[in-house]
Order: C-alpha cells, then structure tokens, then sequence
C-alpha cells in the first residue's frame, strides 16, 4: 500500500475544484457514501487510493470528510474525474458538548476549499492536534511505554488524531487494534488521554457556513438528549443535516432519524466513516444513500453561496 501519493508533494497537486452548484445541477448519481477519511486526516488510504477503492466499489459520488483539512480533495478529485467518480468537498470537527463532556462530530458539505478564513481556521486546529499529540506520547511514555512523537508523526501525513497515536501502540505490541488502544490507553480516563482544544458544535457551524457549506450533525445516535435539547439548540444555530443513513445503524435507528430530521427540516445525509480496514465496521459505500439526499445538499449549497456568508475565526486554544 503506497500512502504517500501526495500530501507531500503540494506542489504538483492540482488546485481543488468545488463543483460548482451555482453552475451546476447535482449529477446523476446512484451509488453514494458522503463521509470518507484518507491520509489528509486518519484515514489509511492516500486520497487518489480511496476514490479508485470507491470506483471499484461502484460508487459514483463521494463526498471527503477528513477531520480538519480538505488537503486530499484535490487528489481525490483529479483520479476520480476521469473514472467518472465525482468527489464532493467535505470536512468534519469534532467538537464537545458543553454539559455532557461528550463528543459531536460537524461534517460540513460543500465547504470552499479555496476560503481564506476556513484554511486559517484549520490550521488552527491542526496545530491544536499536533500539541495534543505531543502531550498524549508524553503521558504514554511517563507511563513507561517506549512509543515515540518521531514514529506517531510518520503515521501522520496529515492532521494528527488519536487513530496515529494508536497505531503506534500497536506496532510497538502495547495494543492489538485501534479499539483496544483506545479502550487502554486514549479514552477519557486512560494514562495516554489528553483532552482536544475544546470548540464547541456552534462553532464548528459557524465556521462551516462561513466557507459557504451545509453544516450536519455527523453519527448521532448516542448523542445524550438528542431530540429535547441538542437538536432544538443546533438548528437553531445553523445546522441544516443530520447524518441519518451512518454506516452501522439498523434499520429503527435509520427510520427514528429520519423522523426527527424531517421534524427539525434537516436534510438526510450519510455514509460508511471509512477510515480502512479494522477501524470502522463499515466498508466503503457499504450503506445506501438516497440520491435525493446530493440534490437536497446541492440546492442548500446553492443557497448558501447565493446570500454572503458572516466571516467567523475560532476563538484561541486554551491549551
Ligand atoms: P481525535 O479526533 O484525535 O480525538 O480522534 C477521534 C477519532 O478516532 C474519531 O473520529 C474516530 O474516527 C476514531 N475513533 C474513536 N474511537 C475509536 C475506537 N474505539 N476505535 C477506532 N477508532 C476510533
Ligand atoms: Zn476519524
Ligand atoms: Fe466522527
Ligand atoms: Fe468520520
């Protein structure tokens, strides 16, 4: 497996393209998986890896949602133009609840890759991510396990996570998985858990709408107080999907979602969050998207860069 296609060499990487949905109408398109990570992020395939994956899968639209960087878009777009495989702009941030310490993910559709504030933004929470991972081997290792930032960071082309912290323990024997790393050592409570540069699900909508994207609550299932509280809060804030067809839900979790999308008159998005195999149960494009769904996203995306978007810049890590 070749995992350098690219990040690398940012030179030769062609600019990204946003398909423009002012210009366009969405594409005919049958076989759909809108979340995906790569090397941008904590995904194990390169970018030009994955779209050919989703090709030889029989995808014909994906959308990338690397954690914090839209830096694989670009190879994506370029090997999967010429396959026929279309590669929408995405992006997910993982934020926290204020009241419950628990996670929300923020996937964001048709950001503007080419947006100054959204790349200044990212950079900021990269940066966070590499302190972060720095923190996390030095507490691992305090704990007398001999994993290295040196190693960590050649797992990591891109934004830094957890999963390359893992990994790490992994080849040095300390974990059999990524699961169990996390179950060990990198949960809330384990020797190697050092708390992310806390934003919060309103910024992350904030930040995304500001770059012109459509904001969707990602895998919301467990989400504590979904229907009384959190949902009534974010939509209030700008949401405008909830990821309802997410790759290991049954059949009742997909139809309770789809409910309280259609109640809150949020736009039905979904996919695999395939990361590589033993990650994510899910296989690329392993759960069905309706086509309707891109419609809904390139109409909302059409509307969005039709009104001016309110400029936002993350408040500083208290790091
Ligand atoms: P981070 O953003 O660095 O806090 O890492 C969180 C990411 O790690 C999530 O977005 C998941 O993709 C992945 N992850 C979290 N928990 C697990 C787990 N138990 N097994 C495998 N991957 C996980
Ligand atoms: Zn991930
Ligand atoms: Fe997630
Ligand atoms: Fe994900």
């Amino acid at each position: 497996m070749s995992t350098h296609d690219t990040l690398s060499g940012k030179q030769t990487t062609p600019t990204p393209t946003t398909p423009d949905p002012l210009a366009t109408t969405a594409p005919h398109c049958e076989r759909i998986d809108l979340h995906c990570h790569t090397t941008a992020s904590d995904g194990l395939y390169a970018p030009a890896e994955l779209a050919r994956m989703a090709h030889a899968a029989g995808l014909d639209l994906i959308a990338l949602t690397d954690h914090d960087s839209t830096e694989g878009l670009a190879e994506a777009q370029a090997t999967g133009a010429p396959l026929g495989l279309t590669v929408i702009p995405g992006i997910e941030i993982n934020t926290s609840l204020a009241e419950t310490r628990g996670d929300a993910h923020v996937l964001g559709y048709f950001i503007d890759p080419a947006d100054a504030g959204l790349q200044a933004n990212l950079n900021q929470l990269r940066a966070a991510r590499e302190r972060r991972g720095e923190r996390m081997v030095e507490r691992l290792r305090a704990a007398g396990l001999n994993v290295t930032w040196e190693r960590v960071r050649e797992l990591a082309p891109g934004a830094i996570g957890r999963p390359h912290v893992a990994r790490a323990l992994i080849e040095t024997g300390y974990a059999t998985s990524v699961s169990d790393a996390f179950d060990r050592y990198l949960n809330w409570g384990g020797v190697g858990f050092v708390p992310r540069y806390r934003i919060y699900p309103h910024d992350a909508i904030r930040m995304i709408r500001a770059a012109h994207g459509v904001p969707t609550l990602a895998h919301p299932a467990h989400t504590y107080d979904l229907e009384e509280r959190v949902l009534p809060t974010l939509v209030q804030q700008g949401l405008m999907g909830l990821e309802c067809y997410y790759g290991p839900y049954d059949e009742a979790t997909v139809n309770w979602l789809l409910g309280l999308a259609n109640r809150f008159g949020l736009i039905p998005t979904g996919g695999s969050d395939y990361h590589g195999p033993n990650i994510h149960p899910t296989p690329l494009g392993g759960r069905y998207v309706p086509p309707a769904t891109v419609d809904r996203l390139w109409a909302a995306s059409r509307a969005t860069r039709a009104t001016p978007a309110e400029p936002f810049t993350l408040p500083q890590p208290r790091l």
